[in-house]
């Protein structure tokens, strides 16, 4: 039986997501021999750039024509397409000039040549194609990649956690810096998997890792409210990775 083609994709970005897959130093082995590595640019030259992908992963946002163009191609011949990173799930740093006239940015950077660059306002892939999983963070977590290319060489769906970083950071028995000191914490509203690694290190979460489904919104503003926080500090740290809707407003 012939082993699933994969493709691995950088749109713009910092390749930081690839560069994780290419630092699984001890699992690399074991991936090429599940896998069969068709598309991997950032990982070499000899690449087949047609052929049908079992799976897709792309990391990255949309910026451009060029990056549109690419990942509908990606989206055309893959079964299945993963957005790898923040920036290909929420628009990430890219992203970080919504809502601001983007050819006053470039005529501020680059002034008479701005119009000749290729660019558009930052899109998550989402907002271009079909995404069928997304794996989040800034970068991603390594054991996150290697178990949902696991659950999905076995049929099954990749189970990513939805809940906040906050729990991670209880089960750690860390010292809540919102609580005690009063610092602008993105945790209770951001998405799991970092295991808490910056309030770990006494660093307040900065929500790299993009909102969290399941996070209880309401409580956390309340929270941030008690702390004399103004939400528009939370949505402003919250803004540098994703875009989020925080109110006080009842839902
Ligand atoms: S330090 Fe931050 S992540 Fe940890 S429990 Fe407090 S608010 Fe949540
Ligand atoms: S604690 Fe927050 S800023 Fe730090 S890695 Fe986790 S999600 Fe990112």
């Amino acid at each position: 039986m012939s082993k699933p083609k994969i493709g691995i994709f950088g749109l713009t970005g910092c390749a930081g997501d690839q560069l994780v897959i290419l630092n699984c130093e001890d699992q690399l082995l074991d991936l090429v021999a599940a896998v069969d590595i068709r598309d991997f640019l950032t990982a070499t030259s000899a690449n087949d750039t047609e052929s049908r992908l079992d799976v897709a992963f792309v990391e990255g946002a949309v910026l451009s024509k060029r990056d549109e163009e690419t990942l509908k191609k990606i989206r055309e011949r893959s079964d299945v397409l993963v957005a790898l990173g923040t920036c290909a799930v929420w628009g990430g740093i890219p992203a970080l000039d919504r809502g601001r006239d983007r050819l006053e940015l470039l005529q501020t950077v680059y002034g008479n040549k701005a119009e000749q660059y290729d660019t558009m306002p930052t899109k998550a892939l989402h907002e271009v194609v079909k995404v069928d999983l997304n794996i989040s963070g800034c970068p991603i977590e390594k054991e996150q990649f290697l178990s949902s290319v696991a659950d999905l060489l076995n049929g099954n769906p990749p189970l990513l956690p939805d809940y906040a970083v906050c729990a991670e950071c209880k089960w750690k028995e860390n010292n809540c810096l919102l609580i005690e000191k009063g610092e602008v914490c993105c945790g209770p509203l951001t998405i799991a998997g970092c295991k808490a690694r910056c309030p770990e290190l006494n660093v307040a979460c900065a929500g790299c890792r993009g909102p969290a489904t399941d996070a209880n919104v309401k409580s956390a503003v309340a929270l941030f409210q008690e702390k004399g926080i103004s939400l528009t500090d939370v949505a402003a740290k919250f803004r540098t990775f994703a875009p989020v809707q925080i109110t006080d407003k009842p839902e």
